[in-house]
């Protein structure tokens, strides 16, 4: 009983601890948005976190 308990805590402590980084919900790596301004002053929200995780997994894929 005491043992379900902890890991009850473990993982809300995680939890809380995840939400304070910020997690991309995509990516699951910290999240990192950058605002990309197009012509006419349009501008685009990137994940810079998913665009690393992407590259990444296109190198591991080469490799
Ligand atoms: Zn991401």
């Amino acid at each position: 009983m005491a043992g379900k308990m902890s890991k009850t805590n473990v993982a809300a402590r995680r939890q809380a601890r995840e939400g304070a980084k910020k997690t991309c919900p995509e990516c699951h790596n910290e999240l990192e948005v950058a605002m990309v301004v197009e012509g006419r002053g349009k501008t685009t929200m990137v994940r810079l976190c998913c665009e690393r995780a992407a590259s990444a997994d296109a190198s591991s894929a080469t490799a």
